[in-house]
């Protein structure tokens, strides 16, 4: 059963399908690639959705499941 963290809608300001998609996507990748959620910035994470605001949603669930931000170099 996938479960979602009540905190991930706080995170994300609204309650849609799109963003628990992304942090589905999010918990997939990490366990196919075998690594653990970033705690401090050192994960990189390329997704090309392009934009709008369904594609804004998935983003902010795979930033709440990897831990990596959006758009941040540091
Ligand atoms: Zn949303």
């Amino acid at each position: 059963m996938f479960e979602l963290p009540e905190w991930t809608f706080e995170f994300h300001g609204h309650r849609c399908p799109f963003m628990p998609i992304g942090y589905r996507m999010g918990t997939i990748a990490l366990r196919l690639l075998g690594v653990e959620k970033s705690k401090d910035h050192q994960m990189h994470v390329f997704s090309e959705m392009g934009i709008g605001h369904p594609q804004g949603c998935m983003q902010d669930g795979i930033m709440s499941a990897t831990g990596a931000t959006f758009q941040r170099n540091d």
